[in-house]
């Protein structure tokens, strides 16, 4: 390929939408990175000729020390909407292709890039654009329905959009001489004044941050649970993750001796910065004589999410000579699963003997490890 690419980086928007002091562009992301710097890095390969950023004149100074970090990338002044500071930096662009593309779009991929050059070669334009899944309507103004597409012929449209510089400059010029029209992005631009663009392959992780929420850091907690109870219980059974299970001997406990909720519960707790077990169901308490520790991971996970947090994963290993496990394992993710509310997928279980080795291997009582993880809500 000849022709010299150049991107035009949209970043003189204010995004008011996202209730931030200032350009949310210049907000730092989860790691530290502003969006502005993710989407720079993304444009930045040898493909790309030059990179233009539009900037506001309230950001261009920390814009513009920000660019002098990339290499072939330089910062043109916007104007009061979109449409002027797109035309700004068109005129200031000297490659024959042009990308535009959002500041707030930092997610974008090398492949929707390489696509929408691709596009361009091939048809004249390329707009990146990705299958809608949900039902596109168009509304009145008293939110009626007015109508509703196929939406197998329905695209999201994101950016890269993509023309030849020449095409698209003289669209420009037109579109800004006709005062009033409001054009929310160059595909609508584009064939308004010269012909209908052409969509190409987008990405579905290249999403716009837009909302305060879209910048908000989740926080991800591990936590790590340990319990053991002794057989010796005149029982026929022992109960693990609620599932009664033969047994010559029961295991010896205030509560119903499920050692494997035990140690959940407790991972639980302590993914969330909480106290063990023993401080919120003390085995001095009448009331939970014998209880049901199913009943008792039910009040764990509810105090987990008054924290702000719930489970996300688990993963426990039992450690037991005896009874046979194995076709109880099933039965027994399914209840945790419906506890802590996630997918049966989520719910990772191993039992093994320990070799004859120690108190367990000497069939004299249960281990049960446990590490959960938790997502903020
Ligand atoms: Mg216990």
């Amino acid at each position: 390929m000849n022709e010299r690419v150049t991107a035009i980086i949209c970043a003189a928007g204010k995004g008011s939408r996202a209730g931030f002091e200032k350009n949310k562009l210049l907000v730092p992301l989860r790691d530290g990175q502003t969006s502005l710097e993710k989407t720079l890095t993304a444009f930045d390969f040898p493909l790309i000729a030059e990179i233009v950023v539009a900037c506001s004149p309230a950001d261009e100074a920390e814009i513009s020390a920000l660019a002098a970090k990339y290499p072939r990338t330089r910062t043109v002044v916007g104007g009061e909407t979109r449409t002027q500071s797109v035309y700004n930096a068109l005129k200031a662009a000297s490659g024959e292709i042009v990308l535009i593309h959002d500041g707030a779009r930092p997610f974008v991929t090398r492949a929707a890039i390489l696509g929408c050059v691709e596009s361009i070669q091939k048809y004249g334009s390329g707009v990146c654009a990705v299958p809608a899944v949900d039902t596109v309507s168009i509304i009145g103004d008293d939110f009626e329905i007015l109508s509703t597409p196929d939406r197998k012929n329905a695209v999201y449209i994101q950016t890269p959009q993509g023309f030849c510089l020449r095409e698209l400059l003289s669209a420009y010029e037109q579109a800004t001489n006709s005062s009033g029209e409001v054009f929310t992005d160059d595909a609508s631009v584009y064939a308004k004044y010269v012909r209908k663009p052409r969509v190409c392959a987008g990405a579905r992780e290249n999403i716009k941050l837009t909302y305060a929420e879209d910048f908000r850091e989740r926080f991800a907690r591990v936590g790590f649970g340990v319990d053991t109870h002794a057989f010796g219980k005149a029982q026929d059974y022992i109960v693990l993750a609620g599932v009664e299970i033969p047994s010559d001997s029961g295991l010896i406990a205030h509560s119903d001796g499920d050692v494997l909720v035990h140690a959940v519960m407790d991972a639980l707790l302590s993914a969330a910065g909480l106290r063990d077990i023993g401080y919120y169901f003390p085995d001095k308490d009448e009331k939970w004589r014998g209880a049901d520790s199913m009943k008792m991971l039910d009040e764990v996970v509810r105090l987990v999410k008054t924290e702000g947090f719930k489970p996300k994963n688990l993963s426990a290993a039992i450690q037991a000579e005896k009874p046979r496990l194995a076709k109880y394992i099933e039965p027994m993710k399914q209840n945790l699963a419906r506890a802590l509310g996630v997918d049966e997928n989520a719910i990772g279980l191993s039992a093994g003997t320990n070799e004859g080795l120690g108190y367990i291997g000497e069939g004299k009582g249960i281990t049960v490890t446990a590490y959960t993880l938790l997502e903020e809500l």
